[in-house]
């Protein structure tokens, strides 16, 4: 057999079933084996699934049979065999096979069952071919392409931001800093002031790009380094702004829950959950949600940023994300307009994930009058200097316009049911791993 030939079946299409009978011929890794007397049992998988083979010393030849037996667990193997409806077998299927050929037996897998979380953090490298990491790869996979598509339908242009910056947008805690041949620069924390310039010229833009935060705890949702969709439209208001929030999050939500009920149910996700997830959700302002939190017994002042606990017990009897709207111009970024309705507030929404994940978009109306603008800046104590070019987009054109940020690791880790936000991205960022 040949490992660079194009005839191997996936292995998911064997899975499928209307093949019993035929010979064919799969591809990929030992998943698992275990050989007793002249049977060897040896479960493989490629990319698509896992399929037993059942390799008979009689049926496939001494050397066939030696090269299954000695495989080790991620050896590479090519199988040829007959498929074989089999109830007991996982998947339903399996291969009776006639030829089995190791492409390289490699050396003795590291992995074992009941590794600690550390080990399997330093090993990301390897576990990352474990069905649950592949499973949820898959599902970050579909969650990216249909935020995609959803944007596509709505006639947005997708644009790509510079990644090295000076204009430090979230606050100068967590800004990665470097030295750009004798000027400080930063990693970006957001691309949304880019965003705002392509604005001028396309009107419906969203970038979709690493952002860099140097995060000082350890939490289950905040990575250094995570992936952000940030939309930003002209001629929107924060009414807009939140509508079109809702209908992307839904469209998602429905999407994954009608066709990726492979994936969810192999992570264990309730599908019913994401289907609740429909237009339009409940909006609170951050009075509401202060006064709620400190019923439920928190120990939260009006005027605190409301963190991790209280969008818990804001969450936990909800079926469908919640916004909470109008927090306290202070403790806001400095672009975000205040509410002529409400002074002292400003005009924008945290959207809260059910079930406890909390947080997973934070958008606003943008300041778009000049006067405004730079007031803000100076009672943020921000050096206009490094803000110009901001600036200039609102003495040359300025318009209405309102955007938000969602982290795409806290809608994976919502949507998929995961527990922590490291399984939600290939190679997590913390506080203390940079490896692999
Ligand atoms: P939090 O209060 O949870 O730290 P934030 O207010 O700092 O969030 P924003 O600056 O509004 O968040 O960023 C927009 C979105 O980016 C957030 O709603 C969240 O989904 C995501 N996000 C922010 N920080 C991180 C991080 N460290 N890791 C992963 N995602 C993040
Ligand atoms: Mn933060």
């Amino acid at each position: 057999m040949d490992a660079l030939s194009q005839d191997y079946t996936p292995i998911s299409s064997i899975l499928k079933g209307g093949q019993a009978g035929k010979k064919v011929k799969v591809r990929g890794w030992v998943y698992r084996s275990r050989t007793s007397g002249g049977v060897c049992f040896v479960v493989v998988r490629d990319s698509t699934g896992v399929i037993q083979c059942a390799v008979k010393k009689d049926a496939v030849g001494e050397k066939s049979f030696r090269e299954a037996s000695e495989a080790y667990i991620e050896s590479t193997i090519l199988v040829e065999g007959f498929v074989r409806e089999d109830k007991r077998a996982p998947g339903g299927f399996e291969l009776a096979a006639s030829q089995v050929q190791l492409v390289a037996q490699g050396e003795p897998f590291p992995i074992a069952k009941d590794q600690s979380v550390e080990f399997l953090l330093d090993s990301r490298h390897l576990w990352l071919r474990s069905q649950r990491l592949t499973t949820i790869m898959k599902g970050r996979h579909h969650i990216l392409r249909y935020l995609r598509q959803f944007f596509e339908k709505e006639g947005f242009w997708e644009l790509t931001p510079p990644i090295i910056t000076q204009a430090g947008c979230e606050g100068g805690s967590t800004l990665f800093e470097f030295d750009y041949f004798g000027q400080k620069a930063y990693l970006t924390q957001s691309s949304q002031l880019y965003a705002e310039v392509f604005t001028t010229s396309l009107e419906k833009v969203y970038v979709l790009a690493p952002s860099f935060r140097a995060e000082p705890s350890r939490t289950v949702r905040h990575l250094c380094e995570y992936w952000h969709l940030e939309p930003e439209m002209a001629f929107y208001n924060q009414k807009m702004n939140m509508e079109l929030q809702e209908r992307m999050v839904e469209y998602v939500a429905q999407k994954m829950a009608a066709e990726q009920q492979d994936i969810l149910a192999a992570l264990g996700r309730d599908i019913g959950k994401l289907k609740a997830v429909r237009a339009p959700f409940k909006r609170i302002t951050y009075d509401e949600a202060i006064e709620i939190c400190r019923q439920a017994g928190a120990n939260i002042r009006h005027g605190q940023d409301i963190g991790a606990d209280e969008e818990e017990i804001l969450t936990r009897s909800e079926e469908k994300p919640l916004f909470v709207t109008n927090f306290p111009k202070k403790i806001k970024a400095f672009y975000m307009r205040e509410d002529p309705q409400k002074p002292g507030t400003v005009l924008n929404d945290d959207l809260l994930a059910p079930e406890g994940h909390g947080e997973i978009i934070g958008g606003s109306e943008r300041i778009w009058e000049l006067d405004e603008l730079m007031q803000r800046l100076k009672e943020n104590k921000l050096d206009v200097r490094n803000y110009q070019w901001y600036i200039d987009l609102r003495r040359y054109g300025p318009f209405p316009h309102s955007g938000f940020g969602l982290g795409i690791e806290r809608l994976v880790k919502w949507l998929l049911g995961l527990d922590h936000i490291r399984d939600a991205i290939p190679f997590p960022r913390t506080i203390n791993r940079v490896y692999p």
